[in-house]
């Protein structure tokens, strides 16, 4: 089991999370900023659980975010 979480107040909308991943990212055109697909707002942040085989895409993408607002947790 695992989910990614997204600090989505602080993306810049560079679009990288969604050129990698676009199964579960989305570039808002209302705001410019990432939506992930389907997740939770959980206080100030959004939450997808995820698949074990996505598991490492989804670091992948994590790494990638210039502003570091995309962790990946494993349970
Ligand atoms: S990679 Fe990070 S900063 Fe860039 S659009 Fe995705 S969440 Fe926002």
């Amino acid at each position: 089991m695992a989910n990614i979480v997204q600090y989505r107040n602080k993306c810049i909308g560079c679009g990288i999370c969604y050129e990698m991943m676009p199964e579960i990212w989305r570039m808002s055109k209302k705001d410019g900023k990432a939506t992930l697909l389907k997740a939770v707002l959980k206080k100030d942040v959004f939450v997808l659980p995820i698949v074990h085989s996505m598991i490492a895409e989804a670091k992948r993408v994590a790494h990638a975010c210039p502003v570091k607002i995309i962790r990946v947790n494993e349970f």
